[in-house]
């Protein structure tokens, strides 16, 4: 079989909200990008659209004043992104060659080579992987399970009731803590007698008296029926073995998230935890002419908002990375397409052939 060989002047990798709203201001600056995604694969988790396509109620998203559902607001993004001219690919990519430009990503009987490279990969949340969690409904996923409470926690489900956090890490006390303006009572499940999470975090929670602690136990199941969605979890004391049964009306998973960057390690810069490093309001990567944008390069806010914002960024970025313009990079420095690099305090310049020159106006 022949590969078939595309080239671009701008690809983007994901389709949630950070690569359509890169989608939409790339090709409306007529740069005709390519918007590559992953089928979609259950075993896999991956999800055309992001984490919004598993998500029911969308209320905080700006200009949606009676909420909208998150697929038809990524049915919206879409069709936006296509109205001008966006070109859609859902294809694996299995390797990415980012060593030199034209990048290069290698799918399946596939090449395309291309002159930036707009990563919005997203991150996956992680689950329990226990009985009762899956969506529903073959458990109660999207019926009284959550794993985000910033997105679910304000809907009528939730209010007044008795909400369980599994975690003990920075991403549980944030929820725990919002959750409480809704919650009757919040407990905070914990594996171990230890948080993880930071001393302030800890001690904010530490002092709300709406949430309890439940230490050393483990979820072994959400329990409930498929009429009344979540009546309880089923824990396990790992020290001694002992098993008990917590009443609750909401369970809200907060063990972490992982974006999904396998494709670009030893190649992109990344945190601890694989988050892609970008600096300060700028998405560019290490690499000049690639940038990150959304929840793959933001362990923080990880808001629908904030990730089609840097993706917006992310486009702007690029537009000016083709147009010979310097791009801020990380390091403080900024990089022209050519390969000037222009120091951090704007003096100098030094050429790709390694020769320094005044920057002085
Ligand atoms: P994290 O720090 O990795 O904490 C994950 C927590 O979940 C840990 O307490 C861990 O238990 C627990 N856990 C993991 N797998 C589990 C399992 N299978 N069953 C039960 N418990 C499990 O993740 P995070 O809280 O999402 O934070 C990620 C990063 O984002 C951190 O650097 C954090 O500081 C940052 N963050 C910052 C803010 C903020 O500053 N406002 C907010 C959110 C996140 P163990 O402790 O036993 O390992």
């Amino acid at each position: 079989m022949s590969t078939q060989e595309l080239r671009r002047q701008v690809v983007i990798i994901g389709s949630g909200p950070a690569g359509l709203t890169a989608a939409i201001y790339t090709a409306r600056a007529n740069l005709n990008p390519l918007l590559i995604d992953a089928p979609a694969d259950s075993e896999k988790q991956t999800t055309p659209g992001g984490q919004l396509m598993i998500t029911t109620d969308v209320e905080n998203y700006p200009g949606f004043a009676g909420g909208i559902q998150g697929p038809d607001l990524m049915l919206e993004f879409r069709k936006q992104a296509e109205r001008f001219g966006t070109e859609f690919l859902e294809d694996w990519i299995t390797k990415v060659d980012l060593s030199q430009r034209p990048f290069t990503l290698f799918c399946d009987g596939r090449v395309i080579k291309t002159e930036t490279l707009i990563i919005a990969s997203g991150a996956s949340a992680k689950w329990l992987g226990v009985p009762g969690e899956a969506k529903t409904p073959a458990g109660f996923g999207g019926n009284g399970v959550s794993a985000c409470a910033t997105c679910d926690g304000p809907l009528p489900a939730f209010r007044n009731k008795r909400l369980v956090v599994v975690g003990g890490g920075d991403t549980a006390m944030e929820e725990a803590t919002f959750l409480t303006r809704y919650a009757a009572r919040v407990f905070v499940v914990h594996r171990r007698d230890k948080l993880r999470a930071s001393k302030i975090m800890q001690e904010k929670a530490f002092r709300n008296q709406k949430i309890e602690f439940i230490w050393d136990a483990e979820v072994r199941e959400i329990l409930g029926t498929p009429e009344h969605g979540v009546t309880g979890v089923s824990l396990r004391n790992p020290n001694d073995g002992e098993h008990f049964r917590l009443d609750c009306e909401g369970v809200f998973i907060a063990i972490g998230h992982q974006p999904n960057t396998d494709l670009f390690k030893g190649q992109l810069e990344m945190d601890a935890v694989g988050y892609i490093k970008t600096s300060g309001h700028s998405t560019a990567t290490n690499i000049p002419g690639v940038f990150a944008c959304g929840d793959v390069q933001d362990s923080v806010y990880r808001q629908a908002v904030t990730a089609a914002g840097t993706g917006c960024t992310s486009a702007i970025e690029a537009e000016r990375f083709l147009d010979h313009l310097p791009a801020a990079m990380p390091s403080g420095e900024e990089v022209t397409i050519e390969g000037e690099h222009i120091s951090r305090d704007h003096r100098t310049i030094i050429e790709p052939t390694g020769e320094a020159v005044s920057n002085e106006p």
